[in-house]
């Protein structure tokens, strides 16, 4: 667990709060969330499945139309 420390006051603090209890400041987690749209996790899997099935038939493609 990494410890972060307040961006205002620059005083530690633990991973769990989102807030500083010291100057209020909101508190940016050091490690990103997973990115999704509209609080939903779904759409960007669909995506990502979309994605993949698309590379696969370019790939699949490539080789059935070399000559
Ligand atoms: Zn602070």
């Amino acid at each position: 667990m990494s410890e972060i420390s307040c961006r205002e006051c620059g005083k530690s603090l633990s991973g769990s709060l989102t807030n500083c209890p010291h100057c209020g400041t909101p508190i940016n987690p050091n490690i990103p969330k997973y990115p999704t749209f509209g609080g939903s996790g779904w759409p960007i899997i669909v995506i990502w499945v979309l994605f993949v099935v698309f590379m696969g038939m370019l790939l699949i493609s490539m080789f059935t139309f070399q000559d």
